[in-house]
């Protein structure tokens, strides 16, 4: 364990970036039921401080402006040296996944986010919804089904208009990206979806390793304490029992677990003594044994039967019964 900003991040390279782009394995989420702007600013600056570089917003999240005004200020205050050593994802929201809507959503983002080019700009779920909306969750009858090589088409553009340097999804299945691939010139870099010892992704893993895609984990703790999550994954007393025999906590190892499955991962944390903690998972592993009884742990799906377990023409299009 180190002090300061030592804790070292291993990064990965994403695989159709413009300039080989890399990427810390560890970001800082900041999805949240309240968006207090100044916690979040706070949070960001003491996630600077030590060692974050990777930040994961969205459209829906309302957390561009606050992100945004944070990354002015650690410039100002040198916590960065330039833009350029940070990494900013943001995504597309469902109601401008249209494709005249996509570029000047992602224009949008930047102007809250006050910057000149993201570094990973996502299509937020596979999912379209009537424009004009920016609700979570989708009521039913606003879904509407995407246009995927029109709406892909626009995300390219908008990574050879230099808006972004990298583009990918979110929440795409193995075969909604086989989907993409068929068409792709620029294939996605990345696709972010659930990932937990509760939910682990071993297909998924699997395909993408295989298509040089990277897997980001995003509600890697179950999303505790949130309206979509659970504590399901914090209580779970098969992990209980690991962080006691490793000395860690539950987040600390399925924090590891994720990394240890070849995942980036975004949790999200607010608090500066928790954001240290979940810095603190690369200098040791987890046993066979370990990973044998996480192996083991029964799997729910959490995220979206929470939030979305009454819209069914939702779960239609996200899932086109694969999972
Ligand atoms: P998460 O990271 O699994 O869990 C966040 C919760 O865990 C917060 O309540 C946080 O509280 C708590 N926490 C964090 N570190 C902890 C620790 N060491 N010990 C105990 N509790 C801890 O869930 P998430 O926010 O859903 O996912 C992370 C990020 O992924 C989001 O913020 C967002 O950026 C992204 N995301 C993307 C999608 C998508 O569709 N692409 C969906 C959901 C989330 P404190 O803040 O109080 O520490």
């Amino acid at each position: 364990m180190a002090a300061g900003n030592q804790y070292h991040i291993p990064k990965v390279v994403l695989g159709s970036s413009v300039g080989q782009r890399s990427m810390s394995v560890l970001g800082f989420g900041t999805a949240a039921d309240s968006s207090d702007y100044a916690v979040l600013k706070t949070a960001v600056l003491e996630a600077i401080k030590l060692g974050y570089r990777h930040f994961d917003t969205a459209f829906l999240y309302g957390s561009e402006q606050a992100l945004g005004e944070a990354i002015a200020e650690a410039l100002k205050l040198g916590l960065v040296g330039s833009r350029d050593e940070l990494f900013v994802t943001s995504k597309l929201w469902c109601s401008d996944a249209h494709p005249h809507l996509v570029i000047p959503a992602l224009q949008k983002s930047l102007r809250n986010l006050k910057l000149e080019y993201l570094d990973l700009y996502l299509v937020h779920w596979p999912v379209s919804a009537r424009p004009g909306k920016w609700e979570f969750p989708i009521k039913e009858e606003d879904v509407v089904p995407m246009d995927f090589k029109s709406v892909w088409e626009a995300m390219e553009e908008c990574q050879r208009l230099g808006l972004t340097k990298s583009i990918g999804v979110s929440n795409f299945s193995c075969k909604k990206l086989d989907n993409i691939l068929s068409f792709a010139t620029i294939p996605p870099s990345v696709n972010q979806v659930e990932m937990n010892p509760m939910w682990q992704q071993k297909k998924l893993i699997e395909f993408c390793k295989a298509k040089n895609i990277i897997v980001t984990a995003y509600s890697p703790l179950g999303a505790k304490g949130t309206s979509w999550g659970t504590n399901d994954v914090m209580d779970n007393q098969v992990l209980k029992d690991i962080a006691l025999a490793r000395g860690k906590t539950v987040a600390q190892v399925c924090l590891r677990w994720v990394y240890e499955q070849g995942a980036t991962l975004v949790p999200k944390s607010y608090d500066k003594e928790r954001l240290k903690q979940n810095l603190d998972i690369f200098d040791w592993k987890l046993t066979e044994d370990d990973l044998h009884k996480i192996s083991q742990i029964r799997q729910q799906k959490i995220i979206v039967s929470v939030s979305h377990g009454s819209n069914p023409k939702f779960l239609e299009e996200l899932w086109d019964g694969e999972l």
